[in-house]
């Protein structure tokens, strides 16, 4: 029985924001790990100089942590400002950038057994070489022109200063993997041929090694057992296999997840929305509800219904058995709905504590807010957060509780048609009366009380009698019930918020 511990990565490059994509890749790598007692590691992949940038390095592990995908190995947490932490766990670097000296030890270590070879072709040799591979019909592999050039060439292309890379020698034989999520994949050796390890370096010092050839070498030196990534990395598992080869290392399972596509089958790209995981932060998508989206991006649950799992649900039942090949499709309303979800069975507090922010200057600072206010504001969160799908929603749908502009109101078209009816003009003035011999706070029964007397005195109800009122008290004609709207205007009026009461609402539209 192989009692290996499970060990798997999660390898991005920071040359941009988390995507969706990755994130559900870092996902899927997590729950492997934590289900099976295994260790999750975090690597970053900046071997792209020109493109990889410090503050997406930082951006993307609080993207982590905010989705509560914690790591046992890897770069220390952000420090202050973005700087650098200790790394965490004994396998360091765990940044590519920092691991160069291994990558030199063991080129020339292959270099030396005679199982990589030092190729001097020039760009324009491998061009031509191209160019008349094209014309033959033939496969465009590398010749193995310098596979076997005697020492002396190659000390003297050393010795004139000729830039040369470094290949691996690949045999003949068909390369093969089998992978968990697609079955056995099988590659034509011609089809790798001898894979570029290291880019044109000089002298007797290699260059720039490549992404083949530095993940192979760090998942082996980190001991991963389980390799679980997008399949844009097919096609370079093979050659990841032959170096894996050469060295005489044990090769790791391989698990290959599909691509995220838009509605329209294309890739998922920025064109479809948001993609990457800061915005969807950004727009007030609580955590959970992205873990459990992303979950489901590629993978169902055993009995093929249950779509709502929190993370310890997930824990119980994700494995890599139920992930399917195919596309998935990322559905923005299915995300949304699950929001919805989890917005509902939200701590009230936790909700408010997450759209403050969203409410700008009609909030005071946070933490100067007496407990009134927090507990009016978590009511008035609860209230209106089951008419949105993310939080950045809800300044505007309870805008008109901190006031709204009575004229504008009027002149709205669909409030004017109503308005503009003699029943709505009945029924405000009633409205108006009633409010005018009446000073103490207004409750649900004594507002329920004033219009079951206006339905008597009019005549007129249902949609006649509550619009022109809802209208005069919100500005629109739809919205919350009145049982829990009239309790937040009253209390709200008392927390110098600028928020008017029922009374002065009445008076600011129909005068009292
Ligand atoms: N750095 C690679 C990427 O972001 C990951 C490659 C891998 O997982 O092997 O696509």
């Amino acid at each position: 029985m192989n009692t290996r511990k499970i060990r798997v990565r999660f390898a991005p490059s920071p040359t941009g924001l988390l995507h969706v994509g990755n994130a559900r890749t870092a996902l899927y790598n997590w729950l492997f790990a934590r289900r099976n007692g295994g260790d999750f590691i975090l690597r970053i992949e900046d071997t792209d100089v020109e493109r990889s940038e410090a503050r997406y390095e930082t951006q993307l592990m609080e993207d982590l942590q905010w989705l509560g995908l914690d790591w046992d190995e890897g770069p220390g947490e952000p420090g202050e400002k973005g700087s650098k932490t200790k790394d965490k766990g004994p396998n360091g670097p765990y940044r590519q950038s920092e691991r160069q000296q291994i990558y030199t030890k063991l080129t020339k270590k292959l270099l030396k057994d005679g199982l990589a070879y030092r190729c001097f072709c020039t760009v324009e040799e491998l061009e031509a070489d191209r160019r008349t591979a094209v014309a033959r019909h033939q496969p465009q592999v590398y010749s193995g022109r310098c596979r076997k050039l005697p020492l002396k060439a190659i000390v003297k292309n050393l010795d004139a200063g000729k830039p040369f890379t470094v290949r691996l020698k690949v045999g003949e034989q068909p390369l093969r993997f089998h992978d968990m999520v697609r079955g056995d994949v099988e590659f034509a050796s011609e089809t790798v041929s001898d894979p570029i390890l290291v880019r044109s370096g000089y002298e007797n010092l290699p260059g720039m090694p490549v992404y083949n050839f530095v993940v192979a070498v760090d998942d082996a030196l980190m001991g991963i057992t389980h390799v679980i990534r997008g399949d844009d990395h097919i096609s370079n598992t093979p050659k990841q296999v032959a170096i894996y080869q050469a060295f005489g290392w044990k090769v790791p399972q391989f698990a290959h997840l599909s691509t995220i596509l838009g509605a329209d089958r294309e890739r998922l790209s920025k064109r479809h929305g948001a993609t990457s995981i800061s915005s969807f932060r950004e727009m007030g998508y609580l955590p959970e509800a992205l873990i459990n989206y992303l979950a489901l991006l590629g993978w169902g649950a055993e009995d093929g219904r249950t779509e709502t799992f929190t993370m310890p649900e997930l824990l119980k039942a994700f494995t890599l058995e139920r992930v399917t090949p195919s596309p998935a499709i990322f559905d923005f309303d299915k995300l949304n709905w699950l929001n919805r979800h989890f917005m509902k069975t939200a701590s009230s507090s936790r909700l408010a504590r997450l759209a403050w922010e969203y409410f700008g200057f009609m909030l005071p600072e946070k933490d100067q807010a007496s407990d009134d206010v927090l507990v009016w504001f978590a009511n008035l969160v609860q209230l209106f957060s089951q008419s949105v799908d993310h939080l950045d929603q809800l300044p505007a749908k309870a805008l008109f509780m901190f006031g709204f502009n009575a004229t504008e109101a009027r002149a709205k078209e669909e409030n004017a048609e109503i308005l503009a009816a003699d029943s709505s003009r009945l029924v405000l003035g009633e409205l108006a009366n009633r409010a005018r011999a009446h000073y103490e706070p207004v409750t649900p029964e004594i507002f329920k009380e004033w219009m079951n007397a206006i339905k008597e005195a009019t005549g007129i109800k249902g949609k006649e009698l509550f619009h022109p009122v809802r209208i005069a008290l919100t500005g629109t004609h739809s919205g919350p019930e009145f049982d829990k709207l009239i309790p937040l205007m009253e209390q709200g009026s008392t927390l110098r918020l600028g928020v008017p009461s029922v009374r002065s609402r009445i008076e600011r539209f129909v005068g009292v």
